[in-house]
């Protein structure tokens, strides 16, 4: 046992990142209660896809077999054009054949997580909105975008719109065997759709967009509303979209990653800390990797303000340097006129000639074991 051993430490957030966070502790023998705003633990109908990055901590976590039973194993990523004609595709399996990419539904992966956090002993407080961190303690803030925690550390900020909005919808499918998350880009949108265990299917669709005019951040989506921004992508998404019966509608909006993560007591962890855009599908899996390595530091070192800084110092420029390979893919997708010939063009030529070029510029990003890394 490290320096963990009976700490009594209090995550505010039971979203993927808090509830990752207080198992990684837990599994350390810290004393961990969890503080979460909403009367009950409840996930949006969507899909997420994991990376290897992220299932390296899941399996650490002795979570893999669980995770693994409810979701489905992915090829990689197949970019097409509005015609449905493919453009390039990043088969991320062939490349690395030991690592695991997994897509799943957000509640079988929050309850999956939820019966690990049962079963770790660690205290789940529902009901319990948190407008500041407990004065006491170690604290560990993953309460997401609109974090009052990343407000105590960095005073106020407000999250701006991002230009986009994403439909999200689940529909039925029968389809069998591993999936692949198949991107349909067109000027100023792209819709990306994978199979998902149990017979369904995820679709998140994002449309530029000016401003949000409405207050909250999600509502109902208009299914219609739906089909119609997104008539001009053929293939099988006018199948797809005739399938939607619900919608939810998203403003995308996100904050700078934090200037401060932590004070030496208190600390940030996924969204709280770096919401980014999905378009590189890794702001849970940053969550996942935040989790480990918070806690491996926290074991390591018998200051907590010198484990908290260390973690922030592991953790800070590789999340930048996703959020901002996540800012690139959005201008990327949505090209248009004879940016978009040429783009596409050039990447038909590199899948052609050097198949393995597209996927080893992600190397950096699947292959990185927080597990592996001194702490
Ligand atoms: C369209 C879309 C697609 C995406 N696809 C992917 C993908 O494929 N792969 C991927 O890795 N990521 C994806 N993401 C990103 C991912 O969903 C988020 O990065 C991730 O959910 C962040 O987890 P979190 O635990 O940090 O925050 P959240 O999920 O926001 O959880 C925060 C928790 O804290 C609670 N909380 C908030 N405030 C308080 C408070 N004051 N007191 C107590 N509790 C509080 C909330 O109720 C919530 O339970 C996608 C995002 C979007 C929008």
């Amino acid at each position: 046992m490290g320096h963990l051993a009976g700490q009594r430490i209090t995550v505010i957030g039971a979203g993927i990142g808090g509830l990752t966070a207080a198992i990684a502790l837990a599994r350390r023998g810290a004393e961990v209660t969890i503080l979460e705003r909403a009367p009950e633990l409840t996930e949006i109908g969507a899909g997420i896809q994991l990376s290897p990055n992220g299932m390296r901590v899941i399996d650490a976590l002795g979570l893999g077999q669980a995770v693994r039973a409810a979701s489905l194993p992915s090829l990689g990523v197949e970019l097409n054009d509005q015609w449905a004609r493919p453009v390039i595709r990043l088969n991320f399996r062939a490349r690395r054949p030991d690592a695991d990419f997994r897509v799943i539904h957000r509640a079988r992966l929050i309850e999956c997580l939820a019966s690990a956090a049962g079963q770790a002993g660690i205290t789940l407080k529902l009901g319990q909105p948190t407008s500041a961190p407990p004065a006491e303690g170690l604290v560990i803030g993953a309460d997401g975008l609109h974090s009052p925690t990343r407000q105590a550390l960095n005073g106020r900020e407000v999250p701006f719109f991002t230009g986009h909005t994403a439909w999200r919808a689940v529909i039925p499918d029968d389809g069998t065997g591993p999936t692949t998350a198949r991107l349909y880009m067109a000027p100023g949108r792209h819709l990306v759709s994978y199979r998902l265990a149990h017979g369904l299917r995820n679709i998140v669709a994002v449309l530029e967009c000016r401003d949000w005019q409405d207050e909250g951040w999600s509502q109902p989506g208009n299914p219609q509303a739906m089909r119609s921004a997104f008539a001009a992508l053929k293939g099988p998404v006018p199948d797809w979209l005739a399938r939607v019966e619900t919608a939810h509608l998203w403003g995308l909006f996100r904050h700078d990653v934090a200037r401060i993560w932590q004070d030496g007591r208190v600390a940030l962890v996924g969204d709280a800390a770096h919401p980014t855009l999905p378009f590189l599908a890794q702001g849970g899996v940053m969550a996942i990797e935040d989790a480990w390595t918070i806690a491996a530091c926290l074991d390591a070192d018998p200051d907590p303000a010198t484990a908290l800084a260390r973690y922030q110092a592991l953790r800070d420029p590789r999340c930048r340097r996703i959020v901002e390979a996540a800012n690139a893919n959005a201008a990327n997708y949505h090209l248009s006129g004879a940016r978009r010939l040429i783009g596409h063009n050039a990447l038909r030529t590199i899948g052609r000639l050097a198949p393995n070029l597209m996927p080893s510029r992600f190397d950096w990003l699947y292959d990185h074991d927080p597990t592996a890394e001194t702490p």
